[in-house]
């Protein structure tokens, strides 16, 4: 085995380099991230080629002292914290003290500050981590900080740095996510010594966007302001007809500190839900306030990625704040918009502006509003409570098989009408009600041949309804199990199950085996037409739900379909448990015995009876019906 080295310090802030250093765009947030700690209300940056040439900041910030600014080159050198303390309470951008020694140890770097009480201003030249002497120079108030050629020591990273218009796009998005969250401050930015950016002080935030993005999105902004729990959320969403394919435009912002998370990302889609296009993604600047204590951000080198002490509340609290605000708003477009775009993909981007005339612009903005009408038509979830639905559409569905031979119904000794009897000393006011027995419509009895007649529910359990030999007792539940069984059984030979999105998914806690479950059942979970996702460590979120099993509790299902899949997967065959799993969602999202139907729905339920094959068992092998003959009433009431 090789002898243990302990590594030079040098080679410790190389390889610390590595973490925080990764482009140019790595060193301009750290460089900002500094002259806004230090207070700076102007900062202008110069970039040449993309920043792998040079990157220079300027502040008017604090500045520092010739002693200090040795000392910040030097690895864990911080003036922003001293104790334990202090890191359970950030409030400053940076706090390891790690940027400027990594930075200074993969490029040639160059800095003059002054404090504004000092006489006069101090340089101090690094070049791969090697400074000589700081000596006094000229300057105002503030620091000027040069970072040339990146990596100039370490070509193995330099052949990763990218095209300079790459590497320049990633330069662009530090500056914005920078830019959004200082509003007060006074920035610049230049490439090549062309400038792109020049954005006054005291902005706000839409003037922000529409200096950084487009005017057209800083038009289309609908502002969200929510306190509650101990979390302040402010800042502006697009409206609906905004939107990206990607996530990249949703600027989320933790006390001042610009963050990527999935809590957070999830909420931004649940709270658009119904409101944008499949793939499509929310525009929305966002900046939440929680008490430092209550969130770790020193988890990431970068430190983008966070850690919440409550992220289920975090989660709530933004899909609240926006979706309340989105559904209190009229979403329709403005007719005073400008130039909307008919790809809402380039919409707000940074492209110019394209020029209309005024009947252009109309025209074009009842084209929109068409189009949004018809979008929303579409995609806004439909009431599934409604009667005839409850059942689903039985034109869907097969035609009709032809009724059962009347040999196939079970002996009646084997069913005695005392049950019958017993019902008869308590009638149901339902049942007496005269609403209750109805003539089915002309089509249903076209379609349903001949045992369809009136029919009453009794008891608000059983169906009875004559028929051309007698008469038929069904049992609501179990026919409507045995339904729902045939289609589901149907609709999965044919492919998933159809699913529904749901408008607000309900989380729920899983045990860790079970969340190994979800992992490794995802695709027969996804074929039956439920859409989980892991939902933090504990818990998972249902996403999508079977069309067919709308009755049904996402909740209470998906944890049962857990534990068949715990208990029963691996001791038997992928059909039986197939068929076990169809069964129980069968019987969950059945009607139960004791719910009351209406006429239609009564009508709905038996018009679908000959639509499954052998109807008169439920899958549990329970009968679902129960025939009298005249003949059978006949020997009960001994006339024979
Ligand atoms: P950190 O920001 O984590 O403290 P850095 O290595 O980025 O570590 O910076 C080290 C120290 O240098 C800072 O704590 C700060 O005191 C000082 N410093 C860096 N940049 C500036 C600046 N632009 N203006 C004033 N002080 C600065
Ligand atoms: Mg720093």
């Amino acid at each position: 085995m090789a002898k243990i080295n302990v590594l030079s310090q040098h080679l410790v802030n190389k390889i610390a380099a590595g973490e925080v250093v990764e482009r140019p765009a790595s060193v301009l947030k750290e460089l900002l991230e500094n002259s806004l700690d230090a207070h700076s209300t102007q900062i202008n940056v110069e970039i040449e080629e993309g920043g792998k040439k040079m990157i220079r900041v300027s502040d008017n910030g604090s500045g520092m002292t010739g002693e200090d600014l040795a000392l910040a080159f030097t690895p864990h050198a911080t003036s922003k914290i001293s104790s334990e303390d202090d890191l359970h309470a950030i409030s400053t951008l940076g706090f390891r003290g790690e940027a400027l020694p990594s930075i200074a140890s993969v490029s040639q770097v160059e800095v003059i500050s002054r404090p504004a009480d000092a006489i006069e201003g101090s340089k101090l030249e690094i070049s791969g981590g090697q400074a000589q002497p700081v000596v006094p120079a000229a300057a105002s108030p503030g620091t000027n900080i040069t970072v040339r050629n990146l990596f100039f020591n370490t070509p193995a990273r330099r052949k990763f740095l990218r095209t300079t218009n790459t590497e320049m796009g990633h330069v662009t998005e530090q500056f914005t996510r920078i830019a959004l969250a200082s509003l007060p401050t006074q920035f610049s930015l230049t490439h090549n010594g062309r400038t792109m950016y020049d954005l006054p002080a005291q902005q706000s935030l839409p003037e922000r966007i529409s200096s950084l993005f487009s005017t057209e999105l800083a038009e289309n902004l609908v502002s969200v302001k929510r306190h509650d729990r101990d979390i302040k959320i402010s800042g502006q969403v697009a409206r609906p007809v905004f939107s990206r394919a990607n996530a990249q435009w949703q600027y989320v912002f933790l006390n001042g500190r610009y963050i990527r998370d999935r809590f957070i990302g999830h909420a931004l889609r649940e709270a658009y839900r119904g409101m944008l296009e499949i793939n499509r993604q929310p525009i929305v600047f966002l900046f939440l306030e929680i008490d430092p204590h209550s969130v770790d951000v020193n988890v990431h080198p970068t430190k983008m990625e966070v850690r919440f002490a409550n992220s289920n509340a975090v989660h709530s609290q933004v899909l609240a704040a926006i979706r309340d605000r989105l559904l209190s708003t009229d979403l329709s477009v403005p007719l005073d918009s400008k130039t909307l775009k008919e790809d809402t993909s380039s919409v707000g981007g940074r492209e110019p502006a394209t020029n209309l005339s005024p009947e252009e612009q109309s025209q074009h903005q009842q084209r929109v509003r068409q189009a949004m009408a018809d979008f929303f038509k579409k995609s806004i979830p439909q009431n599934h409570s409604t009667p005839p639905e409850r059942f689903s559409s039985p034109s869907s569905a097969p035609s009709a098989s032809a009724p059962q031979p009347s040999s196939s119904a079970p002996s009646i000794k084997n069913h005695p009408v005392d049950s019958l009897s017993s019902h008869r000393d308590h009638p149901s006011p339902a049942a007496a009600a005269p609403t209750s027995s109805i003539e089915p419509d002309q089509t249903d009895r076209n379609s349903n041949g001949r045992d369809f007649g009136p029919f009453l529910q009794i008891h608000d359990s059983y169906l009875v309804m004559q028929n051309k030999d007698g008469l038929l007792i069904i049992d609501q539940h179990a026919l409507h199990e045995r339904i729902l069984y045939e289609k589901l059984n149907q609709q999965l030979q044919n492919g998933p199950l159809e699913s529904q999105r749901s408008l607000i998914p309900e989380v729920i806690d899983v045990t860790p085996a079970q969340m190994a479950v979800i992992e490794n059942e995802s695709a027969t979970l996804a074929e039956l037409g439920i859409l989980v996702e892991p939902f933090g460590p504990r818990s998972i979120a249902v996403q999508g739900f079977p069309v067919l099993l709308d009755k049904a509790s996402p909740t209470a299902l998906v944890s049962d379909l857990l534990d068949v899949f715990t208990t029963r997967a691996g001791s038997v065959s992928r059909e039986e448990l197939m068929h076990h799993v169809l069964d129980m969602m069968a019987c969950k999202a059945a009607v139960k015995a004791g719910d009351h139907l209406n006429e239609t729905e009564i009508k709905a339920l038996v018009s679908q009876r000959h639509l499954v094959e052998r109807s008169d068992n439920c899958p549990h092998g329970r009968p679902t019906t129960i025939r009298l003959s005249l003949s059978d009433l006949e020997k009960q009431f001994k006339r024979t």
